[in-house]
């Protein structure tokens, strides 16, 4: 291989930019030619490519967001287009493709090689951390950080006015982010999709936190989940009670900003190891981080396997808000 491309794919993430610096020099050091592709599938399919020198990622390990820009492509999801995406890859000479983002992206990546035999090597870059195989994805810890700045913040008004608040985390269909931030902001509750919850559930776990005594400030954190306008539904239902609760989503706040030095160094470590596997042959595979080591998951089964929250990280929470 002479050549290879790295793009970003999908909902950015803060490391996204560590990462692609990351690729780009430890394949120029090897001697070989990067290209970046411009906003993922949709820059790839019109050939928006462009040569990556060193200073191309001067000064981006700092930086949230992604130089390369993201997208969401849905013509790429045409076997057609992705055949003619492998015609444009052929035409720049580049022998090998890194992808960087979620579990629809390495889904792209995976077809791709499938059907051109394009090689190709993903990077789990979303906030979410809900990509199999993998302990943590590039932007989790980041995005965790984020969320509890702000949670740390409205609890001094729950505290102030004696409320509850509702705070929606992102994590699409999984509670990663919700189990994680919950336990560290020492949250009185926390909602995921993986456990199941009745809105009685939660009128009756604050009851009997008032019978206890505990005071009517907290905070609950609830996982966006599957089913939109659930937090609000929440709010609606604790008014009944005669509770009244702030609501507050968190939203894209938690997809920007600078990465913590824990998200560089994964981004960066993965980012040269992508590398190391594609020059060896490697291909269909997802480099990430098993028991503090980087490993190979095969992308066939990132797209057949879910990731499992771990109940325990809730019940802890639990535990230690008593
Ligand atoms: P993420 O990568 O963050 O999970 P998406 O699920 O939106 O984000 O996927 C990003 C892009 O990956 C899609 O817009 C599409 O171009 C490509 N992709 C996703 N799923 C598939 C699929 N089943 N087949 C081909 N391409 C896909």
């Amino acid at each position: 291989i002479n050549a290879i491309a790295v793009m970003t794919s999908g909902g950015d993430s803060p490391g996204m930019n560590p990462a692609i610096r990351s690729v780009t020099r430890a394949a120029l050091n090897q001697g070989v030619r990067v290209f970046g592709i411009n906003r993922g599938y949709s820059g790839l399919i019109i050939g928006d490519i462009f040569e990556l020198k060193s200073r191309n990622v001067t000064n981006i390990v700092q930086r949230g967001g992604t130089i390369l820009k993201s997208d969401r492509c849905e013509a790429f999801k045409d076997p057609v287009v992705r055949h003619q995406a492998a015609e444009i890859l052929k035409e720049h000479g580049i022998g090998g493709l890194i992808v960087i983002g979620g579990d629809g992206s390495l889904t792209g990546a995976h077809l791709l090689f499938h059907e051109t035999g394009i090689p190709v090597i993903g990077l789990p870059g979303t906030i979410d951390n809900d990509i199999y195989g993998t302990d943590d994805t590039i932007g989790f810890d980041t995005a965790l950080n984020t969320a509890l700045e702000a949670i740390d913040k409205i609890r001094d008004t729950a505290i102030s006015h004696e409320r509850i608040f509702l705070v929606e985390v992102m994590g699409r269909n999984s509670g990663h982010i919700a189990s994680q931030v919950g336990v560290a902001c020492g949250a009185e509750m926390i909602i995921v999709p993986e456990i199941d919850f009745t809105l009685e559930t939660l009128s009756f776990t604050l009851a009997n936190q008032r019978a206890e005594g505990r005071g009517s400030s907290g905070i609950i954190v609830v996982a966006e989940g599957p089913r939109p306008g659930l937090t609000y539904r929440l709010a609606r239902q604790l008014e009944i009670d005669g509770q009244t609760a702030g609501v507050c989503i968190l939203g894209h706040i938690q997809r920007g900003g600078q990465p913590t030095g824990h998200d560089r160094v994964l981004a960066s470590c993965l980012g040269a190891a992508a590398v190391t596997y594609l020059l060896a042959g490697e291909t269909d595979i997802m480099v990430g981080i098993k028991n503090s080591k980087i490993t190979a998951i095969p992308l066939l089964d990132i797209m057949e396997q879910k990731k499992p929250l771990n109940p325990e990280l809730v019940q802890l929470a639990q535990l230690l808000h008593k």
